[in-house]
């Protein structure tokens, strides 16, 4: 029986799945929790990265550099670099 299904659509990834919830709470594409969030109304999120750009990202922060210098020695926005590390790390307090 499908009646009680709903056809999600995330805006980050662009990955569509259905699911028995109204308003699952993350997308099993991209795991964000943001996923119903229209990426212009997204204060902070200027793109959407894909993997491969995040990988550099955490492995410098995972290295011990803070969020202001792995976006000047990547080239992204301050806020890009943010949002990345705090969508993998939501417990910890990002370091900048
Ligand atoms: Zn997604």
């Amino acid at each position: 029986m499908w009646n009680n299904s709903f056809k999600h659509h995330c805006n980050r990834c662009q990955y569509e799945w259905v699911s028995a919830f109204h308003s699952p709470d993350r997308c099993p594409g991209c795991q964000s929790r943001k996923w119903k969030q229209d990426g212009s109304l997204d204060v902070g999120v200027q793109s959407y990265l894909p993997k491969e750009a995040k990988i550099p990202i955490l492995l410098r922060y995972d290295a011990g550099m803070g969020c202001v210098k792995i976006a000047i020695d990547l080239n992204h926005t301050f806020s890009t670099v943010y949002d990345v590390i705090k969508e993998t790390y939501p417990q910890d307090n990002v370091r900048l």
